[in-house]
């Protein structure tokens, strides 16, 4: 657990019934695979739980090293890819992710209400080996597998509308080149980082390669008022950005630049409204500093593809 949906994962756990073990890390870290190694010694362990994409604290989490405890500990590894997903590079089955889990709201930018999964042959094997019913007929993927397997049956009504939705997201997708996908978002969040860095802005997550490229976590100036700049950006630019939950709130304000949304001009123009906004607050930034760095970082960049073609 390192933020409020991988420990949404531990609740939904907890009230499945199951025996669950916390390993935390503080919010703006990934959690060390160590930790989960050494709670784990001894204990019989089933499954191990993650976010790749912690989007309460723009953390991104590494899955091979907990791939590697999993095969340790004869665990299955479950992978919440909800901000991630079309987003950041991702290999299911090269990386073994046994259950792996995400929203067709986020990056891959269709209609929310549903949530494409994947299960491994291994897991599999345990929902087949049940003995006991699941708890719920919602989520009970042994009989919604005889409904997408072979056979066909009928376990719900699909949303057949969100289906062709997601269909047309999904073509976009392979439209655009996954790989070309992971690089624009990478980019634009780099653009983004130079220009709030350029800004005298802090960002929560230290480690540059810890940083999830679909959610930025900024930290707040001292004397600057979280509420009043998010309202202003939305009311005088058009633009939603997101406070911080529990511990952090009121600490960080949350980027996001996911799916459609993660574009050159929206990098630009909301550098120039969050400077606007913070100047209006009598935070001192030097004049155009944000959106300058980013048309520096993108033009260098650009020349550096340029000059490798
Ligand atoms: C948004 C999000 C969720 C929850 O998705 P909902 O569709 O709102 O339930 C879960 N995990 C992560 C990492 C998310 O970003």
């Amino acid at each position: 657990m390192n933020g409020i949906f991988s420990e949404r994962m531990y609740e939904i756990a907890t009230r499945a019934s199951s025996k669950v073990t916390k390993i935390e890390a503080p919010y703006g870290k990934p959690v060390d695979s160590e930790d989960v190694r050494r709670a784990g010694k001894g204990k019989k362990v089933r499954m191990i739980g993650l976010a790749q994409g912690e989007t309460s604290t723009g953390v991104l989490t590494k899955i091979e090293p907990f791939r590697k405890v999993a095969d340790e500990l004869g665990a299955l590894l479950v992978v919440d890819t909800v901000a991630s997903l079309a987003a950041v590079p991702l290999h299911v089955d090269r990386e073994r992710v046994d259950i792996c889990f995400s929203g067709s709201q986020k990056a891959i930018s269709a209609p929310p209400g549903m949530s494409p999964i994947t299960v491994s042959p291994a897991a599999e094997e345990v929902f087949r080996e049940r003995k006991t019913k699941v708890q719920s007929w919602y989520f009970d993927l042994t009989t919604a597998m005889n409904y997408w397997g072979k056979d066909r049956l009928y376990h719900h009504t699909p949303p057949i509308s969100l289906i062709f939705a997601l269909r047309e997201a999904m073509r976009l997708v392979v439209e655009e080149g996954l790989e070309t996908r992971w690089e624009r978002h990478r980019l634009n969040q780099l653009a983004l980082i130079a220009g709030l860095e350029a800004m005298g802005l802090k960002l929560l997550v230290e480690n540059p390669s810890d940083r999830l490229p679909t959610v930025t976590a900024v930290m707040i100036p001292i004397g600057v008022n979280d509420e009043k700049v998010r309202n202003q950006l939305l009311d005088e630019f058009n633009i939603e950005i997101a406070g911080g939950f529990g511990p952090i709130k009121g600490k960080i304000w949350r980027v996001g630049l996911m799916g459609y949304c993660s574009q050159k001009p929206n990098v630009l123009l909301f550098l120039a409204a969050l400077e606007k906004c913070l100047i209006d607050q009598g935070f001192r930034v030097g004049s155009g500093a944000g959106v300058g760095a980013a048309v520096k970082n993108y033009s260098q960049v650009e020349a550096a593809v340029g000059a490798s073609r």
